[in-house]
């Protein structure tokens, strides 16, 4: 008798199958049946684990196009200092206070923002001083470009008044000529003279955290989108992936800087690790608009495109800003995709001019729809009211033509693809107000955004959640509850929790 498959799930309402289709077999990474739970049982072997879905939702897995896997985890060894976690100078002080320091001594905050909708202003040294004297507290400024340190974590890097500002970087002073604690563009400085080596063990637990928190929303493939991803994340992502840090599917962009270097090693597109989980996706061009003027200019940027293109990678173009979107879709109509797909992302402000222009370039969007989920209530105080509508505008672009697919883009906001979900249907923020625009048609058509090329049929590849509530039957407001009771990645349970 065969060994039939190594897995069974039965009694599940499995999306997008036929009626009467309440089984999956799964064997070598693949499905192998689909049919009524009596005839899929039929199959069974003796190692065959029967898992019962109690009637929950088996849906493909969820793919998160866009995210910052490393960054992510490193925000997990740190307080929340986000706005929306901490409104004001007091609050940020108390996230300090209850954070864990990490093994290096270190107390350190992230995404704190001194803009008037933020906290209204800079952290000083003296306010950090209230979290810890002795010990060494580091926050870090949203923009990536700053942070503040206490007068301990001055001292550790061996900043007083006399220290001069280093190249590029700038030490803010008070009147009198003490350092505030303010340090601005001084990261790699900072790099050199704090021993702020971040404890392998406690990286590993932050990104196995990490990786559990998006399996529990049914997520089994994720886009990483380093700016900076060269041969040594490839290394650092196949050694993750291998020991089982990582229990999901990686697709690495490459930092187009970073090309060469790959190439040197004998990299091409496309290519996949010994267990094939990590596969090398499109070169990453970050395309910034900075006081009025856009980095780089787009003869560059056509440039940039066409080198990548020639050796054979698509490109993926950071673009948030309306002029940086229509540049992207300028130099991809002059530059088609000769292999894989070009692809825009965020695309933040998409008015129908704009997203005209993205259609006839053919590239695809990959959006942040979850930004209007946790971050729309700052939208709607900053954003002006006729650009409101148009911000992240998976709907209107899915109308277009467009092909779209959703990433959270963490750690700027959580990875909780159905608050995307909800945000793309119903273009309202976490506290329910409408922000304008048209949203993608249903939750289906959502989730068909979602989840890549993944689907619940013979032959496929193994990689599905078991969810509740079903979406099918959740209104949009309450998606962002659901959970995966059950998630699994080419053919091998990851997460399970309650079945
Ligand atoms: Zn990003």
């Amino acid at each position: 008798m065969p060994a039939g498959p190594e897995i069974i799930l039965t009694n599940a309402r499995v999306h997008g199958a036929d009626t009467g289709v309440s089984a999956v077999g799964i064997a070598n990474g693949v499905i192998t049946a689909t049919g009524p739970d009596t005839e899929i049982l039929q199959y069974r072997g003796e190692n065959t684990e029967i898992i019962d879905c109690k009637g929950c939702a088996l849906i493909p897995g969820i793919v998160d196009d866009h995210l910052h896997l490393f960054a992510a985890a490193a925000a997990r060894m740190a307080a929340d200092c986000r706005p929306a976690a901490t409104p004001a100078v007091e609050s940020v002080l108390s996230a300090l206070r209850e954070s864990q320091p990490r093994r290096d001594g270190w107390i350190r905050g992230y995404g704190y923002d001194d803009s008037p909708l933020g906290l209204g202003r800079h952290l000083t040294r003296h306010d950090l001083d209230t979290v810890a004297r002795e010990r060494p507290v580091r926050v870090e400024h949203r923009s990536g470009h700053a942070c503040v340190m206490n007068g301990a974590g001055l001292a550790a890097a061996g900043i007083g008044r006399d220290t001069p500002d280093p190249p590029g970087g700038t030490i803010a002073r008070d009147a009198h000529g003490e350092p505030t604690g303010l340090l601005l563009d001084m990261e790699s400085w900072l790099r050199q003279r704090i021993a702020t080596r971040v404890d392998a063990g406690e990286f590993r637990s932050a990104i196995r955290d990490l990786a559990d928190a998006l399996l529990s929303y049914g997520i089994t493939a994720v886009t990483d989108a380093g700016a900076d991803n060269g041969i040594d994340r490839w290394r650092a992502f196949e050694e993750l992936l291998a020991e089982g840090a990582i229990p999901l599917r990686v697709n690495m962009m490459v930092g187009a800087g970073q090309l060469d270097e790959l190439r040197r090693e004998g990299f091409r597109y496309g290519d996949l690790s010994a267990d094939g989980l990590l596969t090398l996706g499109p070169a990453k061009i970050m395309l910034t608009v900075s006081s009025g003027s856009m980095h780089p200019d787009f003869d560059t940027l056509c440039r940039i495109i066409a080198g990548a293109h020639d050796v054979g990678f698509p490109v993926a173009i950071h673009a948030v800003e309306r002029e940086a979107v229509v540049a992207s879709a300028l130099a991809l109509m002059d530059h088609p995709a000769p292999i894989g797909d070009d692809r825009i992302e965020h695309c933040g402000e998409g008015p129908p001019d704009v997203g005209e222009l993205v259609a006839a370039s053919g590239a695809r969007v990959v959006t942040n729809t979850g930004f209007l989920h946790y971050d729309g209530e700052r939208y709607r105080r900053t954003v002006a009211s006729d650009l409101l509508p148009h911000l992240y505008a998976a709907g209107a672009l899915d109308a277009l033509g467009v092909r779209v697919s959703l990433g959270s883009d963490a750690p700027v906001v959580e990875p909780n693809p159905w608050a995307a979900m909800a945000a793309a249907v119903e273009r309202r923020t976490a506290e329910g107000h409408a922000l304008g625009g048209a949203g993608l048609p249903s939750v289906p058509h959502a989730l068909s955004k979602h989840t890549g090329s993944h689907r619940i049929a013979l032959g496929q590849p193994a990689d599905l959640a078991v969810v509740q509530p079903d979406p099918l039957f959740t209104k949009p407001r309450l998606l962002p509850e659901i959970r995966s009771v059950l998630t699994v990645v080419a053919g091998k349970v990851v997460w399970r929790d309650g079945v």
